[in-house]
């Protein structure tokens, strides 16, 4: 007897294997058969039509607070992802002294580097721990729907030891390394999926400063590094600006063969000229192979983008002297205000100021490189879709016509600003990364950048656009398309225990009206504690969502079944194969 039996679906995998019609049997949250099945069930799902796949598994997410409040980790239930990963860019609140400054600097690290409302982050927060593997105790107890893995961030290392040297970006001593790689080891045997760290300067806190950890050591990185070589567990993840590719792929190769661990690192670029650059690093990671590295680049589906809009962080009249007294009010007030013409005309008739900053004078003056997100949003826009080119057409200038769009759907209305990676203005690009042999898709920040981002929707995306409906290029196959968001990503991450519909593995399952699969309009919503804002963007198409065998959520509504789990590394996955190696995938051309 099978506690569930989902009949006649359209079977794809996760493995690659061409899609095939049959049937999925669960027993006690894993699959039993699959294929030709027959036998009784408790529960029969009749998925005639709908697309059978494994659970989205999601690497790059920045869930570490709402993770302890939100059991459905919206909006990544929305979207179908069953398993998400915490931790990335080595932010996150454990550990953390049960002291109540020490807990507001690590809030307001996240809040300025990853754009989480701090008032959120406080009310939601419940800090029954100080140590990791306390905080994991916590986010085990805590009932969920959908299962998440942790990782140990590097900023709350590093401040929990050094104290305000850590915090000074001061090097650390022989000491310090001991103790951090101590914190880290005690992390990985509790369970931790990995430890990582940031080396942008794009994450900057309030200051002005980079993050705690931002310019460490090879001492430092490599110190900490030795814990996995010593445990042989744990994957080693980092953000870079790669200011100095060579010398960073060097000490991250040095980093993996020393310790025989998996390194994975962000992958992206900004400009034309950059590009080369990433070749290069593609060739150096395959290069490195064969000397016994393993270096997985991590790379978006998207270039790295923002949104803007009147209610979220950014907006393109942000800058602007007659927009200043605008910008504190309560949303209502001030969609009143902007309605007025006399206020639009101060807005729009003010010369764009010159900031002197690549990013702010995308923001404020970017247009031939701005879109609007209609109702069915488009994230491949062509030149002739910029708001420079509508204006034209329109025969208004750029800035009035963004004021404009931006007051539709209520006020609502967002516009998608590419920051990097779209000169040539289509994602060809992008599609070439992703189809690296060693590249796995990631990068959504799933619950981070709440007041510019919704990056989360991309598997969602992923179907209904990469695979389905793209015109201006190659598009992905679907059984490719499944497999890199599930199977590869769950390898990547030390999962063997998920990411394919097979014989014993977890009965982790999205049941997909393929055809009719969309992703919302983004808007931003106020549902975060303390009536935190975020760019929520909602999907349809996803019949069921199944996590180890119980639907947790059947056309968007959350079910009640909380069958998630918190993920202990190297306890449930002693058997995980640490990365994937995949074949090439094979792009279908457009037709
Ligand atoms: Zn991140």
């Amino acid at each position: 007897m099978y506690d569930l039996l989902i009949c006649n679906g359209k079977i794809v995998d996760g493995t690659g294997r061409p899609a095939y019609t049959g049937n999925v049997a669960i027993v006690d949250g894993c699959i039993a058969a699959v294929g030709e099945v027959s036998g009784e069930a408790h529960r029969v799902l009749d998925a005639a039509g709908l697309l059978l796949a494994p659970g989205w598994v999601d690497t790059h997410s920045h869930m570490d607070g709402q993770a302890t409040w939100d059991p459905y980790c919206s909006p990544a239930s929305n979207h179908g992802i069953t398993t998400l990963v915490m931790g990335n860019c080595g932010v996150g609140f454990a550990p953390c002294k049960p002291d109540a400054a020490e807990r507001q600097r690590m809030i307001e690290v996240m809040e300025d580097v990853e754009d989480i409302p701090g008032a959120a982050l406080a009310e939601g927060i419940t800090w029954e721990w100080e140590s990791f593997p306390e905080y994991l105790d916590a986010l085990d107890r805590m009932p969920r729907a959908i299962d998440i893995g942790a990782q140990v961030p590097h900023c709350a290392v590093r401040t929990y030891v050094m104290g305000e040297r850590g915090v000074n970006n001061e090097p650390a001593t022989g000491d310090d390394i001991r103790q951090m790689a101590a914190i880290v080891r005690d992390g990985l045997a509790a369970g931790a999926v990995g430890f990582t760290t940031s080396r942008t300067q794009l994450h900057t806190t309030r200051n002005g400063e980079v993050m705690p950890g931002t310019y460490a050591d090879a001492s430092e990185l490599l110190g900490i590094g030795k814990v996995i070589g010593e445990t042989g567990q744990g994957i080693y993840g980092l953000v870079s600006d790669f200011s100095n590719w060579e010398e960073e792929m060097a000490w991250m190769k040095r980093l993996s063969i020393d310790n025989n661990c998996q390194v994975n690192f962000v992958l992206f670029y900004r400009t034309e000229d950059d590009w080369p650059r990433v070749l290069k690093q593609l060739q150096y990671v395959q290069d490195a192979r064969a000397e016994g590295a393993r270096l997985i680049p991590h790379v978006g589906a998207r270039p790295v983008n923002i949104l803007m809009g009147w209610e979220g962080t950014v907006n393109p009249f942000m800058f602007h002297q007659a927009y200043a007294p605008l910008a504190g009010l309560d949303p209502e007030a001030r969609l009143q205000q902007l309605r007025e013409p006399a206020v639009r005309q101060a807005i729009v008739s003010e010369t764009p100021p010159h900031l002197g900053h690549d990013i702010m004078d995308k923001i404020a003056t970017g247009f031939d490189n701005l879109y609007v997100l209609d109702d069915q949003p488009d994230y491949e826009p062509a030149r002739e879709d910029s708001i420079e080119y509508r204006a034209q057409q329109a025969g208004v200038t750029p800035a009035e016509f963004a004021y404009d769009a931006l007051l539709e759907n209520n006020g609502k209305r967002m516009l998608y600003c590419p920051l990097f990676g779209y000169d040539n203005r289509n994602l060809d690009r992008q599609m070439q990364m992703l189809a690296d042999q060693n590249a796995v898709i990631s990068l959504a920040d799933t619950g981070a950048h709440c007041g510019v981002l919704a990056d989360a929707s991309i598997p969602t995306w992923l179907l209904s656009y990469l695979v389905r409906d793209r015109t201006r290029g190659a598009r992905i196959g679907l059984e490719q398309a499944v497999r890199m968001h599930t199977h590869d990503t769950a390898r990547c991450m030390g999962l063997a225990d998920r990411g394919t519909l097979e014989p014993g593995m977890k009965a982790d399952i999205n049941v997909i009206d393929l055809e009719h699969l969309a992703i919302d309009t983004p808007a931003v919503i106020y549902d975060l504690p303390a009536g935190g804002r975020r760019v929520f963007q909602g999907a349809s198409g996803y019949r069921y969502t199944i996590v180890s065998g119980e639907v947790i959520m059947a056309d968007g509504v959350p079910t009640g079944a909380l069958p998630g789990r918190l993920i202990r590394a190297g306890q449930q996955t002693a058997s995980a194969k640490p990365t994937s190696r995949k074949t090439n995938y094979p792009s279908e051309e457009a037709v």
